[in-house]
């Protein structure tokens, strides 16, 4: 059977240099930032690559991720196997319920099809409002952010500050797609079950779609929309894609999250 590991885990040159480089970075933002560092985790590939790190090293950085109410059950059920495997604890942040029925009953529930705006819309309310919850109050966050994930992501540094002055690090930046399977594969390190179904990029239900052989790793997600629009805004940094105005335009009474 062909699954993800079979077709993506390879060693290359670099890889031990690679997570020892990660594992450190990891180690040194937990001092910096004593009980003020989350992984905000998608569950993908990659943060379960970071998710493995963390525990392995038993770090005092929490783990959280959005539950946006749009997720497939096989990722809810990697929240309850990661939990179990690590024995430790994932905060779920989900979006306003207010928000989510005003924003239904006035655009339907297949809105995000219907327009750019609207899309983003959906992901303000139900992720980047939710965000800005899951870092109130931290100092510091991890993301599982590649350099080779996307061109928008091409000059993704080890670390950077986020709008509110957060340090945001993104551990994974140097690593390829060989290297996340060859992690996951030779630590045993639970993954989502659609992976194996040709999902390398997972978002909410309604936005992702397996990839054909050849297609771009994230063009399964969003696939009716041109290339350009295609972030949801969670690691946006220009005054209007910020996580906070564009949370702001699903709610206008966001509080600003605490640095
Ligand atoms: S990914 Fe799709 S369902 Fe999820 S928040 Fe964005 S538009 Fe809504």
């Amino acid at each position: 059977m062909s699954n993800a590991i079979a077709l993506y885990a390879r060693e290359t040159p670099g890889f031990a240099d690679r997570v020892s480089h990660a594992a450190a970075l990891l180690r040194s933002a937990a001092e910096q930032h004593p009980g003020r560092i989350v992984l905000a985790s998608s569950l993908g590939a990659e943060d379960m690559v970071l998710t493995d790190l963390i525990a392995r090293e038993g770090l005092d950085i929490a783990l959280a991720t959005l539950q946006t109410g749009k997720l497939h059950a096989q990722t809810l059920a990697l929240v309850q196997r990661a939990e179990k495997h690590y024995k430790l604890a994932i905060e779920l942040h989900e979006p306003r319920a207010e928000s989510v029925v005003h924003f239904v009953q006035r655009h339907g529930d297949d809105a995000m099809y219907r327009s750019v705006e609207l899309r983003k819309a959906c992901c303000a309310m139900r992720k980047l409002e939710p965000l800005e919850r899951l870092l109130a109050g931290r100092s510091a966050w991890v993301t599982g952010l590649r350099r080779e994930q996307s061109g928008a992501r091409a000059e993704v540094p080890f670390s950077d500050a986020d709008d509110h002055g957060r340090e945001k690090l993104s551990p994974l930046a140097d690593w390829t797609w060989n290297d996340v399977w060859h992690y996951i594969a030779t630590r045993k390190v639970p993954y989502n079950a659609l992976h194996d179904e040709f999902m390398p990029s997972i978002g909410c239900e309604p936005c992702t779609r397996a990839i054909a052989v050849g297609e771009d790793f994230r063009s399964g997600r969003w696939w009716w929309e041109q290339d350009d629009a295609k972030e949801c805004g969670l690691h946006v940094s220009s005054p209007a894609g910020s996580v906070t105005a564009l949370s702001r335009k699903a709610n206008p009474n966001t509080q600003e999250a605490s640095a």
